[in-house]
């Protein structure tokens, strides 16, 4: 059964940990993600873009196979899903489709539109029992086409947004989507303090959280961040396996081009990234 991220984020900011959420692209994903937050006994958050929903050929069907996935599997760790970066209008139809837990991405609207979207939304998930994510400021890189230039956010903002009751916020503090790029400076711990002191304990997510380097993750955890997104290091991971897997000419071999052999090695590879990922940010044995 699903639950919603609400008790998962409190535990995770009053613990010191942070909450793995990896988005998700295929039921190979599905399956790895869940298995390894299983083998890993870590609540976990399992989310789409609304591209990777539009991938899986809708919400709805995202929300089956992950419930089925957890019924198949046995899954008993908590988990929630949630929509990654929602428009408006893509918020309101993950909460039909049976999610439990939102982002509005309200970061490229006008503050206090921002303010107005995210209240309204904030009411509907607090009927439903949902968690919300809200976004202050532009975070940098590129995801399903929303592009930024690595801004940080502006602390008082953040104040304004996490005090109409959402669950957690995202907040620019110098990280970028997918592959950072040469010369990245560094997350600013500087902006993250200020944000901190300013939203006191509300939990904060981490954007971007593929190829930081783990030190610096685990700085940000002591900082506040309670919420980290995974994407591009578990599709990188499962590429690469992939790759070896034919460029040693296995799928020539035998029934070696079988999907469920093809894609084996890939899978087993996202399974290892999320474990390794789950023993970074401390949620290990704490479902
Ligand atoms: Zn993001």
């Amino acid at each position: 059964m699903l639950v919603s991220a609400k008790q998962m984020m409190k535990d995770a900011r009053a613990g010191h940990y942070a909450i793995g959420a990896f988005n998700l692209n295929n039921l190979e994903w599905t399956k790895a993600v869940l298995q390894a937050a299983q083998e890993k006994n870590a609540p976990v958050i399992v989310q789409v873009s609304e591209g990777a929903g539009k991938y899986m050929d809708g919400f709805k069907n995202v929300a089956d196979i992950v419930n089925n996935v957890i019924a198949y599997q046995n899954i008993t760790v908590p988990v929630a899903l949630h929509l990654d970066h929602g428009t408006y209008d893509g918020c309101k139809a993950c909460i039909d489709a049976g999610f439990s837990s939102i982002m509005f991405d309200g970061s490229s609207l006008p503050f206090e539109e921002n303010v107005a979207k995210t209240k309204e939304l904030v009411a509907i998930c607090e009927e439903k029992g949902m968690s919300i994510e809200a976004e202050v400021g532009a975070i940098g890189g590129e995801e399903d086409g929303v592009v930024g230039m690595g801004e940080c956010a502006d602390p008082d903002e953040c104040k304004k947004i996490a005090d109409l009751g959402i669950t957690m916020l995202a907040a620019g503090i110098g990280n970028i989507h997918g592959v950072y790029p040469e010369g990245w400076p560094g997350l600013r711990f500087d902006v993250l303090e200020a944000i901190k002191s300013k939203v006191g304990e509300m939990p904060l997510v981490l954007h971007g959280g593929s190829g930081i380097p783990d030190e610096m993750v685990q700085q940000a955890i002591k900082l506040g961040i309670s919420k980290i997104n995974v994407n591009t290091e578990c599709q990188i991971a499962f590429a690469k396996a992939t790759r070896a897997y034919i460029e040693a000419g296995k799928d020539q071999a035998g029934k070696g081009f079988d999907p469920r052999k093809l894609l084996a090695p890939g899978s087993a590879a996202i399974v290892d990234m999320v474990k390794y990922k789950i023993d970074v940010f401390g949620s290990a044995n704490k479902a």
